[in-house]
């Protein structure tokens, strides 16, 4: 059996950031340090932080006084802010930086008078932070199809943001439902689907072009793995999204000669070869590295984790 890995896959920055922030701030300020949410979709990533120290909790109000939090790379509401902030709490922002720039360019749209459209998935925490960032309405728009059910007259001055993990191809339709619809419509000039997802999704379409099944290594609740796979099964092939190794269905790859393998931004290598180790009990494997950008971006951490 072959095996050709995607390049790029896995870590993007801001999760590489997000996990560096954890355990620099263990580091310099001792256990406990908490995490408002999943630092990131990973449950391997959340239990190794666990078990160095970091408690993870669904709200504030679960941490002690005076005691360090960290928010999600996905981002947090200004509620959440707000209420850090009454408490005094030592807050370590990990959102994302290309988050925050949607969260900027949301109440910039918004201060200059127009109704923001979010195009994101609903109960996703970027999307929740980013509703919860902007001061007025928000309109979220999930699919083509709901452009046609918002609420509003057809000369409502429109601007658009989105989440950052969602498929290149869905927003550019929703973007187009949306110029079609109304009659002023304006949004950033590049989609503000981030680089390691759009890197990681032309990767796995060329992986498609010569693979006869999709393994993708990420999370059931991690948006852009979830992309991932469905780019897959657009492009025609059997695809599975596994948390790890022991996941593997060997059905899935039964009389299969090319095993396309990739991993969403949130999935650390160390699975990836642990799928492989999971592949290697089923057949003879011999791995291969598809030719893709070399991703060199780097997120500067917050001034306080600053060497
Ligand atoms: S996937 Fe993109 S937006 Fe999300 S953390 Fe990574 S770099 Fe940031």
């Amino acid at each position: 059996m072959r095996v050709i890995l995607a390049q790029p896959r896995g870590f993007c920055a801001g999760v590489v950031r997000a996990i560096d922030i954890v355990e620099r701030a263990l580091e310099k300020f001792g256990a406990p340090v908490y995490v408002r949410h999943e630092i990131v979709h990973n449950q391997h990533v959340v239990n190794g932080l666990k078990a160095k120290g970091a408690r993870f909790v669904d709200e504030l109000d679960e941490v002690p006084a005076g005691a360090v939090t960290v928010f999600s790379a996905h981002g947090v509401p200004r509620a959440v802010v707000e209420d850090a902030k009454a408490r005094k709490l030592p807050v370590l922002d990990a959102t994302c930086p290309l988050v925050s720039k949607v969260h900027a360019q949301g109440k910039h749209y918004v201060n200059r008078g127009r109704t923001l459209v979010l195009i994101g998935h609903a109960g996703h925490p970027e999307v929740e932070g980013t509703m919860g960032q902007v001061q007025g309405p928000v309109h979220l728009v999930g699919a083509e199809e709901e452009v046609e059910s918002l609420d509003l007259p057809t000369d409502t001055p429109i601007a658009y943001v989105t989440q950052t993990t969602l498929s290149v191809d869905d927003t550019k339709n929703i973007i187009a439902a949306l110029k079609s619809r109304f009659s002023d419509v304006i949004g950033p000039d590049t989609a503000d689907i981030c680089y390691a997802t759009q890197h990681r999704q032309s990767a796995v379409r060329d992986l498609c072009r010569v693979a006869d099944v999709l393994l993708v290594v990420g999370a059931k609740n991690s948006s852009n793995s979830n992309r991932l796979r469905e780019i897959g099964i657009e492009e025609g092939l059997p695809s599975y999204l596994l948390a790890d190794g022991s996941e593997l269905d060997p059905s899935w790859v039964r009389g299969v000669q090319t095993v396309g393998l990739t991993a969403g931004a949130s999935a650390p290598e160390e699975l990836v070869l642990g799928v492989i180790d999971a592949l290697r009990r089923i057949a003879d494997v011999e791995v291969v590295e598809m030719d893709g950008i070399t991703e060199d971006i780097e997120f500067r951490l917050p001034a306080a984790l600053r060497i």
